[in-house]
């Protein structure tokens, strides 16, 4: 999980993880391009609507904007070099 300056593990092993720190690391761009709390705001609000048209806990999680960016490029080790600034907005 990506609280902004941390990124928080479940464990140790995950801390080794390379597509782990990358989806965490995405995260934090997307937190730093909305100044963090916005961040929150959205996540939470772009949740709980894929919640109603989901009717489901991970499918809501999935596709939020940000995890949709953060799961589609967290295999690929060029993306963070690559990314274009509110890359998120792309997966709306
Ligand atoms: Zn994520």
């Amino acid at each position: 999980m990506a609280l902004y300056p941390f990124i928080l593990f479940k464990n140790r092993q995950a801390s080794t993880h390379q597509a782990i720190i990358r989806h965490e690391l995405i995260h934090f761009r997307q937190q730093l391009e909305l100044l963090i709390l916005p961040f929150y705001i959205i996540y939470l609000l772009n949740y709980l609507v894929n919640l109603i048209i989901y009717l489901n806990h991970d499918k809501a999680y999935r596709n939020i904007v940000f995890e949709r960016e953060a799961y589609r490029n967290d295999q690929d080790t060029t993306y963070l070099n690559r990314r274009k600034p509110f890359a998120w907005l792309r997966y709306f």
